[in-house]
């Protein structure tokens, strides 16, 4: 295949790390600062505040590791429960596998319900294994909110009420690692325990830290846990963070980054930021489906706004996509993860992100498409979420920018 000199911009549309708008990219390039200093807690105070809302808290506390999403699920895990502890969670893709096997390595006993990838998480069986726990003996079910390698987003809501219709103490615990900032997310709210994110999604900001909020409950929790842990103590960076401090050098420019993206957040209006999510994934859907192609999704309903797996069909390998878009045309799409290999991509369209970048994802994936054999027609896609786009039904509530 004829690999070309890379001219323009590169195109990223794989669901994190995600675009960093310039002005983030602009916080970063600063001298190193004294985090010891009292101006440091100049930074890490409006971080922890404007954290609250993207998590959807009033009440939670929330603590920064250095590290990625999967630091703040061993955080979760190693500060709440102990080895032996049972925990309840649907399997339906890379993300839920990656985290059962940890739980499993951490010593936990996991009562796994495998499903096909492209399922949501279940909540009447959730609901029916709870009820059948009549000695109480599921300390924790795990819901990964958005699967990020199926595009698909899981109703915590229904899960919060099948643990209530039961009566069951479980915690509740919720990767958000790829639905915080960009899908709405109610800690409060849905009554969820401990909720994970990390900085390279929809915070807008390089990878680099692992984001754990947690409720009274995961903090009465704590005190129970027999686990071990050191670098990832939650309640030594609590404390830490109450000083204004780290236990530990803190990445201060992941913290002065995220400080931006946290104000370009505020300033968009996170409803604005949410229906923008959901208006770039019903054009990049719309395209999808007029070229013919399936989403990994099983449903509509569940389809993620934040990243969209398409299927290739059984005549075009997916890598072969993959390929001829980042070495022709400058173009980074996801790959397809574990059982999904060679057989779909993924779009992620979250974060920074607009219109005019989804259809370019969307014609790039046509000319891949095409390219790797698969039986498309050109445009078909942009002219489907141009429409999309240009409906009027989702313009109200945009944001004018608020200077
Ligand atoms: C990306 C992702 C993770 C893993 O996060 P890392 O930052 O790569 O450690 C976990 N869960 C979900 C849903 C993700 O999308």
């Amino acid at each position: 295949m004829l690999k070309r000199f890379q001219t323009g911009t590169a195109h990223l549309f794989i669901p994190g790390p995600t675009n960093v708008p310039v002005d983030v990219l602009r916080a970063m390039n600063t001298p190193m600062q004294d985090h010891r200093a009292p101006e440091f807690s100049e930074v890490l105070a409006p971080v922890l505040d404007g954290l609250k809302p993207v998590f959807g808290t009033q009440e939670a506390a929330i603590a920064l590791f250095p590290g990625s999403g999967t630091a703040a699920w061993e955080a979760a895990i190693t500060n709440t429960l102990s080895p032996g502890d049972k925990v309840l969670m649907a399997r339906h893709g890379q993300f839920s596998t990656l985290w059962a096997t940890m739980a499993r390595d951490l010593g936990l006993q996991v009562e796994v319900i495998d499903l096909a990838w492209g399922a949501a998480c279940p909540i009447r069986e959730v609901e029916r294994r709870l009820g059948a726990d009549r000695h109480g003996e599921i300390r924790a079910v795990f819901v990964t909110h958005n699967e990020t390698a199926t595009g698909v987003t899981s109703d915590v809501a229904g899960i919060r009420a099948a643990l209530d219709a039961c009566f069951h103490d479980a915690l509740l615990f919720v990767d958000g690692v790829s639905s915080i900032g960009s899908l709405p997310f109610e800690m409060d709210l849905w009554g969820v325990d401990l909720a994970i994110a990390g900085s390279q999604k929809g915070l807008m900001c390089p990878a680099g830290l692992g984001l754990l909020a947690a409720s009274s409950r995961a903090l009465g929790a704590m005190d129970q846990s027999r686990s071990l842990r050191s670098y990832l103590d939650l309640r030594a960076m609590l404390r830490a963070h109450e000083a204004g401090s780290f236990c530990y050098t803190p990445p201060t420019h992941l913290l002065l980054a995220l400080r931006v993206a946290l104000s370009r957040l505020q300033a968009e209006g996170l409803q604005n930021v949410f229906k923008r999510h959901n208006h770039l994934a019903e054009g990049v859907r719309a395209g999808v489906a007029a070229l013919g192609l399936e989403i990994v999704a099983e449903h509509r309903s569940i389809a993620s706004d934040t990243v969209t797996a398409i299927r290739t069909g059984p005549s075009v390998d997916a890598r072969d996509v993959i390929t001829i878009a980042r070495e022709r045309y400058n173009t980074h799409f996801g790959a397809g993860l574990g059982p999904l290999e060679g057989r779909a991509f993924r779009i992620g369209h979250l974060g920074d992100l607009n219109e005019g970048m989804c259809l370019s994802a969307l014609g790039i994936a046509e000319l891949s498409l095409r390219a790797a054999g698969a039986k498309v027609e050109l445009g078909a896609a942009l002219v489907a979420a141009q429409q999309v786009f240009a409906s009027d039904r989702a313009e109200p509530g945009f944001a004018i920018a608020a200077e």
